[in-house]
């Protein structure tokens, strides 16, 4: 059995003996505090926290360049969901529009009413952060008209929300002729 310990301790590997007792007759195997046995796992750690430093970094690179910094300030909390009707033409999920905005999704903004809002700010009382929401919105309705004229956005994510009549009186004469 010394000479099973002592080759398997030539070759790394770990030894029953070698491990703590965490209860009578029970010994614990430390595979993340075993610095021989870690190599692999302590590389992937550090890809796994590379990638979500890199997924955070677009996420808040992409609000900053779309000049709709605020949106990364949304807890996602959907407070502001409680407008309900103060918001005069009846969009019922503001925060989907902010997180439309961060990531600049087009079919959720369109889906949720994003060119129907009159950017009245009803709505901003009841953010917990007072984020300008009807400037978060103002901002994405340009990007996304900007996008349909260079047929960036699919004809039937568009036509989706003219038949539900999400498209306000600014933006229909566009959509139309886009539709056309
Ligand atoms: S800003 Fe837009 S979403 Fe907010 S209450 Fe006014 S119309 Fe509704
Ligand atoms: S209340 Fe404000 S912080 Fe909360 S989800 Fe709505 S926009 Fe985001």
């Amino acid at each position: 059995m010394t000479e099973e310990k002592n080759n398997n301790k030539k070759t790394g590997a770990r030894w029953s003996d070698d491990q703590p007792m965490v209860m009578p007759g029970i010994r614990r195997f430390q595979f993340f505090t075993n610095v021989d046995d870690r190599a692999l796992t302590k590389n992937l750690n550090r890809l796994a926290m590379f990638s979500i430093s890199a997924i955070l970094a677009l996420d808040v690179g992409k609000a900053v360049v779309n000049k709709i910094p605020q949106s990364i300030y949304c807890y996602e909390c959907r407070a502001c969901y409680g407008t309900q009707d103060k918001c005069p033409v009846g969009i019922s999920y503001q925060a989907e529009l902010v997180v439309a905005g961060r990531v600049t999704d087009y079919d959720r903004f369109l889906r949720n009413g994003g060119l129907k809002c009159i950017r009245c700010g009803s709505c901003q009382s009841f953010c917990v952060q007072y984020l300008n929401l009807p400037r978060m919105f103002g901002t994405m309705q340009i990007l996304t008209m900007k996008a349909l004229r260079k047929g960036k956005i699919p004809k039937r994510m568009v036509q989706n929300a003219f038949d539900q009549g999400l498209i306000n009186k600014d933006f229909i004469d566009e959509v139309t002729k886009y539709l056309s």
